[in-house]
C-alpha cells in the first residue's frame, strides 16, 4: 500500500518546527515528526497512521549534537543508533546503540523516534532507564521539560523531544541486559537491563513486560550479594511491583542472572 498523500516539510530550527507544528494545528491539519523513519513509515505506508504534513526532524540543528559535558551526556534527538554505537565504544552508551535491529535499520533509527515509538519492553527503553536517562521536552508554546525515561509515552501534544541526557556515572559502568520470549530483533515478553556501578557495588535496574509493566529501582550491594547467591528475595519482588506472579517470578529470575553475570565479570551481548 502507499501513503495518502501528504506536504512534506524539512525545518532547520526548532522555533520553524514549533511554529509549523502550531499553525497545522490551528488549521485543524494533522501534522507528525519524522526522523529516521524506521517505525512511522511503515505506518504511513499501511495507512495505520495519517497525516497532512510530515514535519522531517533530519535538518533541525538543534537535535543534531552529541557532547560529554560535567553533567553527562548530552545527545540531539537526532542521534541514530550507530552514532552512539560509534561515539560510545567501550561504554554503555554503544550496547544501547547495539541493541536496536540489524546495522540498516541502526544506521536510521535515532534516540528520539525510538524513545516516542517504543513499547513497554523495547531495547532502547528499559537500556536508556537503566542509565538512569532524561529527556528534554518541547511543548507546543515552546516551554521546555525534563522527564525521566519510562515517564514519557504520552507525550504533550505537539511535543518535541530535543535531547537525552544520560549521568555521567554511565562513564564507569557496565551494562547487563536479558530478555525472554521471542528471538533477537523481535518484541520480546520481558526485557530487563542492569547498569552496574563495580567501585561502588550499586546497580540501577530497570525492566518492562510485554504486559505494560514497566519499572526502575536502585540496588545496594548487600542486595546484589544475596541475590547472587541465592536469587531475587521476596524483598525485591514486591518491591517490583508486577501485576502478574508469573512474570514477578520470570523477572526475579532474569534479574537474578544478570547480578550473578556481574559477579562472574561476564557481559552480555
Ligand atoms: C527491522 C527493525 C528492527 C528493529 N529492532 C529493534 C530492536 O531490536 N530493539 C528496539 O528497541 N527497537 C527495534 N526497532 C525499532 C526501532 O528502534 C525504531 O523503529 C526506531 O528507533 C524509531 O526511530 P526513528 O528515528 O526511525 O523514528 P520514526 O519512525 O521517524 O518516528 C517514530 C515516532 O517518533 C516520533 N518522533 C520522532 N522524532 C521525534 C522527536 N524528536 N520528538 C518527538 N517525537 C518524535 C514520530 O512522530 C513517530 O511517532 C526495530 C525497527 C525495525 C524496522
Amino acid at each position: 500500500m502507499k501513503p495518502a498523500p501528504f506536504e512534506f516539510v524539512a525545518p532547520t530550527s526548532l522555533d520553524e518546527t514549533i511554529s509549523i507544528l502550531r499553525i497545522a494545528r490551528q488549521g485543524g491539519r494533522r501534522a507528525l515528526l519524522l526522523a529516521g523513519g524506521q517505525s512511522l513509515l511503515p505506518q504511513l505506508k499501511e495507512r495505520d497512521e495519517r497525516a497532512e504534513i510530515i514535519v522531517w526532524t533530519g535538518k533541525i540543528k538543534e537535535l543534531s549534537h552529541f557532547e560529554r559535558a560535567h553533567d553527562g551526556w548530552h545527545i540531539g534527538a537526532s542521534a541514530t543508533a550507530a552514532r552512539l554505537e560509534e561515539i560510545g565504544r567501550g561504554t554503555p552508551l554503544a550496547s544501547i546503540g547495539t541493541s536496536v535491529g540489524p546495522p540498516a535499520v541502526r544506521s536510521c533509527a535515532t534516540i528520539g523516534g525510538g524513545i516516542v515509538s517504543a513499547s513497554s519492553t523495547s531495547d532502547w527503553l528499559v537500556r536508556l532507564a537503566a542509565c538512569s536517562a532524561r529527556c528534554l521536552l518541547v511543548g507546543p508554546q515552546g516551554r521546555a521539560m525534563h522527564r525521566a525515561i519510562g515517564e514519557i509515552t504520552v507525550l504533550p501534544t505537539d511535543g518535541i523531544i530535543t535531547e537525552i541526557v544520560i549521568p555521567p556515572q554511565i562513564d564507569d559502568a557496565e551494562l547487563y541486559v536479558d530478555r525472554v520470549g521471542s528471538s533477537r530483533n523481535a518484541v520480546p515478553d520481558i526485557n530487563i537491563a542492569l547498569l552496574f556501578r563495580r567501585k561502588l557495588r550499586r546497580g540501577k535496574v530497570a525492566f518492562g513486560t510485554s504486559g505494560g509493566s514497566f519499572a526502575t529501582f536502585d540496588l545496594d550491594g548487600a542486595q546484589l550479594d544475596h541475590i547472587a547467591r541465592q536469587s531475587a528475595s521476596p524483598t525485591i519482588v514486591a518491591a517490583l511491583r508486577l501485576p502478574s506472579g508469573d512474570d514477578a517470578g520470570l523477572v526475579a529470575a532474569l534479574l537474578g542472572d544478570l547480578v550473578r553475570a556481574t559477579r562472574d565479570r561476564e557481559v552480555l551481548p
